[in-house]
């Protein structure tokens, strides 16, 4: 209670990115020789960094991808993107809400600044979330979830301690790294099993986004 700062993961929370960039990681892999499923792409994937990728696909399949893989995923994406990308249900009646309430709040993602900037675009959501506010694994040298680095600088970056600022995540790495960083978080169950945020230590879940408005 009394939380200074709310801070928001990006992909799966704000913004609807996860059935398309998952899609098309799936798609891609099983391009490649390597069968993945939208649920498996899901399950090994949602909420890890690109590197992720390259280990799984060795340890499963004893198998290489290109170099460059990631690269040509994330172009694969944002064409996607582009096309069109909706914010999840609420998100923008959320913010403007938190905004109304005098909540400060920020965004802190492991994606990169590029992938951000876009995605907040398309789904409209710049109005609400200017630079400023926004934080990327690239300004703690590329450090992602579950690392706490990127939860500790967003907070530092806005004069908010640690132990005051509240935590929304959909994946078990973004919870990890908000308890890692002495954070509450909870657990946007919209895409994930509940019980997988729980494990990473949760310490609330809501299944709709203004749920979180009577958590504060
Ligand atoms: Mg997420």
């Amino acid at each position: 209670m009394g939380y200074q700062l709310v801070i928001f993961d990006n992909d799966g929370v704000l913004v609807d990115s996860e059935p398309t960039a998952h899609r098309i990681l799936s798609g891609y892999l099983t391009e490649l020789g390597f069968p993945t499923t939208l649920e498996e792409s899901y399950h090994h994937f949602l909420g890890n960094a690109g590197r992720t990728v390259h280990q799984v696909i060795a340890d499963r399949y004893q198998g290489v991808l290109p170099e460059d893989f990631t690269a040509r995923c994330h172009d694969r994406v944002f064409a996607a993107f582009r096309e069109g990308l909706a914010a999840t249900p609420d998100a923008a009646a959320v913010l403007t809400e938190l905004r109304q309430r005098g909540v400060p709040y920020c965004l802190a993602s492991s994606s990169d600044h590029a992938w951000i900037d876009l995605t907040l675009d398309r789904a409209g959501l710049r109005p609400q979330l200017p630079r400023e506010v926004v934080f990327s694994a690239q300004d703690v040298d590329g450090v992602g979830k579950p690392a706490p680095d990127l939860f500790l600088h967003a907070a530092a970056s806005l004069g908010v301690a640690p132990g005051d600022c509240l935590v929304v995540e959909d994946s078990p790495n973004g919870v990890r790294a908000a308890r890692a960083a002495g954070m509450d978080v909870i657990g946007y169950t919209a895409l994930m099993p509940p019980q997988r945020l729980v494990d990473a230590g949760a310490t609330a879940l809501i299944e709709r986004l203004p749920e979180l408005l009577d958590r504060l």
